[in-house]
């Protein structure tokens, strides 16, 4: 089954009536040679990860690499009865950033789909487990977003270094807010729409880690995306539509990616890591991990 359109996986399931997550797994079963029960166990292990690492690790700091992060998660999981956004939003941005400070910390991740964005999917799905949501929907729901994030790899890149951070972050936005809809029960048309919403929102968004480390800015554009898959699993399910395709979108994404130069590519060599107090913050790293803010 050679699908390159997230469109024709909709299409299958809009035509058939079968589940969005069936038809993808009909594909993942002819991809990869594994049964349809060894797929959904072997997501349900990915969501366990998740699970474990977040109970373990939501009250705790974290010492990172280059402690310029670490104790972001830790202040949002003490603040959140007091959040203007709600309690819903806040605790999945919360989620994504202890999550992403989990993975500058070397802890144990998913990466899903890079280890710069791995807070944003545990972000939405934790939540939405919280809120109710069965597990097994969840992890149903982790197989279609893992379908978005295939055919954003197909069709374009994952990689921050080869077409920016949008690439990234943006490509888990559009993963989780699928996935939002999908365990929402919402229709495979919705998430196609809510994935597309995300991407177009964050085209654009260049990878420039201060000194080259997965930790500023990354850590809290975490929070971007889990708040906005949010945002725009709602927004689908209130029947908003995205005027141009997630196909289209990809494309275009990809499109942006190669627009951009090199310095805004995961050099360090560009936005907010050459600012003045970047460049300080290296300055001061400097002669510990021999790294330059040239
Ligand atoms: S800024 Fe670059 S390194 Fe950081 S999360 Fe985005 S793509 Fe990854």
């Amino acid at each position: 089954m050679n699908v390159k359109f997230f469109n024709d996986l909709v299409e299958i399931s809009e035509k058939t009536g079968e589940d969005l997550h069936k038809v993808i797994l009909n594909w993942e079963m002819l991809d990869t040679g594994y049964s349809s029960e060894k797929l959904i166990e072997n997501t349900s292990k990915l969501l366990k990860v998740m699970e474990e690492e977040y109970a373990s690790k939501k009250d705790k700091a974290f010492k990172t690499l280059v402690n310029l992060t670490g104790t972001n998660g830790k202040k949002m999981y003490n603040y959140v009865q007091n959040a203007f956004v709600g309690e819903k939003v806040f605790k999945a941005a919360t989620i994504a950033v202890t999550m992403a400070e989990n993975n500058a910390s070397m802890g144990r991740i998913v990466a899903c789909p890079t280890a710069g964005s791995s807070g944003v999917m545990p972000g939405v799905l934790l939540v939405l487990e919280e809120y109710g949501i069965p597990r097994d929907r969840l992890v149903l729901s982790l197989i279609v977003a893992g379908a978005i994030g295939k055919i954003i790899a197909t069709r374009a890149s994952l990689s921050g270094s080869e077409a920016g951070c949008q690439a990234e972050i943006g490509s888990a936005t559009a993963m989780a807010a699928g996935a939002a809809v999908y365990a929402t029960y919402g229709s495979a048309k919705q998430v196609s729409n809510a994935a597309a919403l995300s991407l177009k929102s964050l085209m654009g968004l260049v990878c420039d880690p201060v000194g080259g480390f997965v930790e500023v800015p990354c850590v809290k554009r975490n929070a971007t995306g889990a708040t906005l898959a949010l945002l725009f699993c709602d927004m689908a399910k209130s029947g908003v539509e995205s005027v141009i395709p997630l196909d289209e979108v990809i494309d275009a994404m990809m499109s942006v990616g190669r627009s951009l130069p090199e310095s805004l590519r995961e050099t360090g060599k560009g936005g907010i890591a050459i600012t003045p107090t970047a460049r300080r913050l290296i300055k001061g790293l400097n002669d510990k991990f021999k790294i330059s803010g040239d």
